[in-house]
């Protein structure tokens, strides 16, 4: 879990923020309900749990698929090096980072002239319904949504840029408005824009092409929180990244908010300049996953709840497990199936819920898998008896068969690795952890083990 922390954590941040305060830690005890880590001093401990605990907590989530507490403990090693403000003041280091905005200035003061008065009315775009409390937690978005509420209550001064990704229909555009709104709240007098990078492209295009860069800078020089959605579309063009990165600076280092979100890493984004890239990296990366089944259930209850609308549970459970990886797609099926109800008439049933679906092209023939159907097409497969399974026997012809039934159960029917411990007589979750990653190395490296597993899944599913 440390490791598989570290890389993360690494990945997430800039190097700075990393060597400075994490790589230092010392994890030092892993128990079912908390990691304990140790700090060199009291300082770190202090810094630490005041700046990261809810986003490291997240990552931990992410991780493991459960809640672990993130303790700090101070080891009192060496008082004489306080790192005080290091993560601010480490040399910039090494070539892509010699590109690095200066953290370190104070933020430039902007001289503000009657002509920038009338800019105020900018258009925020933020779509009201997108809120923190409208959105639902679970172990695939907690890390965003901890790095989006820090961000939200402490605009600049957290994590600047924020860049959240992941796959389409995951909420990435819900949180990048909740944050919006929520600073906003927070002050009236904040200046936000929402805007995607289509748009935003479009914008530059045109102002090259009237010449009146000048009043496309000035808007954009004015605005205390720039969100731009999906920046994978940002124009390949060398004058639109060239006027983009000009923006992104001016605001960066006016101490301005910035909020990016992409459907992948800055890295993998074929089309962006390198130093493009490496702004975006040095403030926080923040990655949303597909929700597990019990989110999903969660949305949508919350979606009905939040319409008044009341439906049966097994509705609920058939939409949730019948897609998913998109959210927007499952909230479309609720919509299609209230709405079809409402017009006929006639109570939301299974039924109902299932001729909708099926109508969508979703299968609904994929019910949910239970902890019974994997461990009996394994033992066939295996040729073992269903008991061996909780035996604490640890010969590799029953400990394979076990680790791969493991695999199958976060795998195929989502559970959560401590629930998977208790369904194998009791294990610990670090135990289901080390089987699922297991197997998941296993499958990229012995053919054999990926004929296996595809054999498997196709026998659960049918
Ligand atoms: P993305 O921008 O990642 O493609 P969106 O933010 O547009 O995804 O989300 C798609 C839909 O799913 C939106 O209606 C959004 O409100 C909803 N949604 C996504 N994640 C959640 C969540 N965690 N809780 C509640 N609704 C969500
Ligand atoms: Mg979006």
């Amino acid at each position: 879990v440390w490791v598989k922390f570290l890389e993360k954590f690494h990945e997430s941040t800039s190097e700075n923020v990393y060597n400075a305060w994490i790589k230092p830690l010392i994890p030092l005890e892993i128990t079912d309900t908390y990691l304990k880590v140790g700090a060199k001093n009291n300082f770190t401990k202090k810094w630490l749990e005041e700046t990261y605990t809810t986003v490291i907590e997240g990552m931990l989530a992410s991780i493991t698929g459960t809640n672990l507490q993130f303790k700090i403990e101070n080891l009192d090693l060496k008082t004489e090096e306080l790192p005080i403000n290091s993560a601010e003041t480490t040399p910039v280091q090494t070539e892509n980072r010699s590109l690095l905005p200066e953290a370190v200035l104070p933020p430039v003061k902007n001289s503000f002239t009657q002509q920038d008065l009338f800019e105020d009315d900018i258009q925020s775009n933020l779509n009201p319904k997108y809120i923190f409390e409208t959105f639902v937690i679970g172990n695939s978005n907690r890390f965003a949504y901890a790095a989006a509420q820090a961000v939200a209550s402490n605009p600049a001064k957290a994590y600047n840029p924020l860049f959240i990704y992941g796959g389409v229909g995951l909420g990435k555009t819900h949180l990048m408005h909740a944050i919006g709104n929520q600073i906003k709240m927070n002050d009236s007098k904040m200046k936000i824009l929402y805007i995607s990078s289509e748009k935003f492209t479009n914008e530059i295009i045109n102002s090259i092409q009237n010449k009146n860069t000048d009043a496309f800078r000035k808007k954009y020089r004015n605005i205390d929180c720039l969100i731009i959605d999906d920046i994978q579309f940002l124009k390949n063009k060398e004058m639109t990244q060239e006027e983009f990165f000009h923006t992104f600076n001016t605001l960066y280092e006016a101490n301005k908010q910035i909020i990016i979100s992409s459907d992948r890493l800055p890295r993998e984004i074929e089309t962006l300049e390198d130093r493009l890239r490496s702004r975006f990296e040095s403030g926080l990366l923040a990655d949303i996953q597909s929700p597990d089944l019990e989110t999903r259930i969660a949305i949508l209850r919350k979606k009905a709840e939040s319409e008044n609308i009341s439906i049966p549970h097994d509705v609920i459970s058939l939409v949730a497990s019948s897609i998913d990886t998109n959210i927007r797609e499952i909230e479309g099926a609720y919509t299609k199936i209230v709405a079809y109800a409402s017009l006929m008439g006639s109570p939301i049933t299974i039924d109902l819920a299932k001729k909708i679906l099926d109508a969508m092209g979703t299968s609904t023939k994929n019910k949910q898998i239970t902890f019974d159907d994997i461990i009996q097409v394994t033992s066939d497969y295996f040729k073992i008896k269903k008991e061996e399974f909780f035996t604490k026997k640890r010969t590799q012809n029953i400990a394979y068969p076990r680790q791969i039934a493991m695999y199958l159960c976060r795998e195929m029917a989502d559970f959560s690795y401590p629930r998977i411990g208790e369904f194998f007589g009791g294990r610990d979750h670090t135990t289901v952890i080390h089987a699922y990653e297991k197997i998941v190395k296993k499958i990229k490296e012995d053919p054999n083990c990926e004929k296996t597993i595809t054999y498997l899944v196709d026998k659960l599913k049918q």
